[in-house]
């Protein structure tokens, strides 16, 4: 809902777009992109709170798209959750040193995505 938390959330599956808005909507305020491109253009203009970055993205992967995110200086603090795939459960050395703060493989569980985007925010300085 408008007024709280933003979270961008850049993910190509419909299925679980629908999942994480779902999960999400009644106590953040949502935005999705389905293309890193896309992700990187709204998360300069919306300025999230937390970004969920899906790995598996058409084009440039979810891995690039955050470091050229934490490449820009107003978005280097924003905690950036990488959305896996089972293929890289176990990964977690791999994905943290790309500069995740957090990763969740799929399928997506409710109570440890509400856990890890709660703990997140609760991290962040609030904003000036
Ligand atoms: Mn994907």
């Amino acid at each position: 809902m408008p007024g709280n938390p933003k979270i961008l959330i850049v993910e190509d599956n419909e299925l679980n777009i629908k999942l994480f808005c779902a999960i999400l909507k009644k106590d953040y305020e949502l935005f999705v992109a389905k293309t890193a491109e896309e992700g990187i253009e709204s998360a300069r203009r919306v300025i999230p709170d937390l970004i969920l970055m899906d790995i598996q993205l058409p084009g440039m992967d979810g891995v690039s798209a955050t470091r050229i995110i934490k490449g820009d200086a107003r978005l280097k603090s924003v905690p950036v959750i990488a959305v896996t795939s089972l293929a890289m459960v176990g990964d977690r050395e791999k994905v943290m040193s790309a500069g995740f703060e957090e990763y969740m493989s799929k399928p997506i569980e409710i109570q440890t995505l509400k856990s890890i985007v709660a703990t997140l925010l609760s991290l962040r300085p609030p904003n000036g």
